[in-house]
């Protein structure tokens, strides 16, 4: 294998090799450069002490959390939160007993690659390269568990026991689901099974890292077949039951276009929903979350209705965003996302009712609301886009030209206080309040003219 690596990475590589230190790179870097992807972020194996490492580079910063020293492209800031590219550098390790299932009781230093990379989780993840010693020298590939076999074959395998792998470390579990939806593989048999008969152990780790797990699984090029995954492993009911409950509820009503349960309505919604965006990918696959609760069969006529489902579907979905520890601004969003998803789309409708509907959900989550809706759609079964969707789309630019508030008239309350020579007080505001109405309801023109020879009238 040809190098073909940034100079950045050459240049720190070598530092080490002039030091006399051994160092390769491993992880998803290999993953990418493998699978000729681009690569995110770079992971480095070194038998020097974080110590050593940081006498070297006097300007990384090492996180005793993760024993990892991250190294900064640039000297300043010497700030590990500060969004840059980041060398992520890790001592060798040597496998000691786990007892929280996430963090070895302590770390002992490894001594060879090959040690460190036997408690590494997955084949393909244990892969090393080295050692470059210049940009043009050939790279040496040290695989000593096949991984570049099942990057051919898209297979993720534990290394090692996987019973005894997932049992130590129960974020593995997420790892795997996460990184075959990113690359498109299949878990294999063996490995599969282990997280199925380790499922429950997921609740040892934190809200946070399933969080980040389940949102890179989201924006990955597979989230549809990773939610599958999740599904089927029993992850599923672990950490989103919400969705779980959905299956087996049944939609189906005489001369109703819904034919799939509930729970597979969520996974095709997620599926055919036109957005990259994790959170709202998210919405799409929670936005009818609250009927399997509102689920109600009419004894007679044999229809279901779910009434409120979707003001349910709210509430639920709040309890998700604090159990998974969203950020607020992501909980609000979600929130209005599904609480606003079942917004009525027919050409009879009122501007005001448009305007109604904008003000709901946020003029800035439109777009995103409308690409759960077409999930929603497409997920039921319904075409792509429908006339009336299309007329509601333009609608909905249409109407964010007129006002939305008295603070949108193009007269404010000096000139009503000026041109009826009134002092200001509750008397400005009803009457600007009053020209709204009229506006928003289209019977007048919202233009400093018409406005003005209203206010006269009113005198
Ligand atoms: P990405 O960077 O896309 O999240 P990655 O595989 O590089 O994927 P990192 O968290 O950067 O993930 O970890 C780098 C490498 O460290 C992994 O490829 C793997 O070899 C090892 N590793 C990470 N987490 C674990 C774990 N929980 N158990 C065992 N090895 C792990
Ligand atoms: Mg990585």
């Amino acid at each position: 294998m040809k190098s073909n690596l940034p100079s950045f990475v050459i240049d720190i590589i070598q530092k080490f090799q002039k030091a006399n230190l051994e160092i390769y790179i491993v992880g998803g870097a290999v993953r990418d450069l493998l699978t000729k992807r681009e690569v995110k972020d770079w992971d480095l194996t070194t038998n020097a002490t974080p110590e050593k490492i940081l006498e070297l580079f006097p300007h990384a910063f090492y996180d005793n959390k993760f024993g990892t020293v991250g190294i900064p492209l640039t000297q300043e800031p010497k700030n590990p939160i500060a969004k840059q590219p980041i060398i992520e550098v890790t001592t060798f390790r040597s496998e000691e007993a786990y007892s929280d299932r996430r963090h070895p009781d302590k770390v002992i230093w490894g001594k060879t690659l090959a040690e460190d990379l036997t408690r590494r989780d997955f084949t393909i993840n244990s892969i090393a390269l080295s050692p470059i010693t210049h940009n043009s020298e050939p790279i040496t590939i040290i695989d000593p568990f096949h991984g570049q076999k099942d990057l051919k074959n898209k297979i993720i395998r534990a290394v090692g026991n996987p019973q005894e792998r997932f049992s130590e470390d129960s974020l593995r579990m997420m790892r795997a689901v996460r990184i075959a939806a990113e690359l498109g593989f299949t878990i294999e048999e063996k490995t599969f099974q282990a997280i199925k008969n380790n499922v429950p152990l997921i609740h040892k780790i934190s809200a946070e890292r399933i969080r980040d797990e389940l949102f890179k699984l989201l924006a990955s090029s597979f989230p549809y077949e990773g939610v599958v995954m999740l599904r089927t492993t029993g992850l599923m009911a672990e950490i989103l039951p919400e969705v779980e409950k959905g299956f087996g509820v049944p939609q189906k009503s005489p001369g109703r276009h819904h034919v799939v349960d509930v729970g597979t309505h969520l996974l095709y919604s997620l599926r055919y929903c036109p957005s990259k965006d994790s959170l709202v990918r998210l919405a799409a696959l929670l936005h009818d979350v609250g009927k399997p609760q509102t689920f109600r069969k009419d004894s007679k006529t044999e229809l279901i209705t779910f009434y409120n489902h979707e003001v349910v579907g709210g509430h639920i979905v709040k309890t998700i965003a604090d159990r998974l520890k969203l950020s607020n601004k992501d909980k609000d969003k979600l929130f209005l996302l599904v609480r606003w998803h079942l917004f009525t789309v027919d050409e009879r409708q009122t501007d005001s009712a448009i305007k109604r509907f904008i003000r709901n959900v946020g003029p800035e989550n439109l777009l995103d609301i409308l690409a759960v809706r077409t999930g929603d759609r497409l997920g039921g079964g319904a075409t792509e886009t429908s006339w009336r969707l299309d007329l509601f789309k333009k609608r909905l630019i249409e109407v964010q030209k007129q006002p939305f508030s008295i603070k949108d008239l193009k007269i404010n309350g000096n000139d009503v206080m000026r041109e009826l020579k009134i002092p200001s007080g509750p008397q400005v505001g009803k009457i600007l309040n009053q020209l709204f109405a009229e506006v928003d309801s289209g019977a007048l023109k919202n233009t400093k003219e018409e406005l003005m020879k209203s206010v006269k009238e009113l005198i």
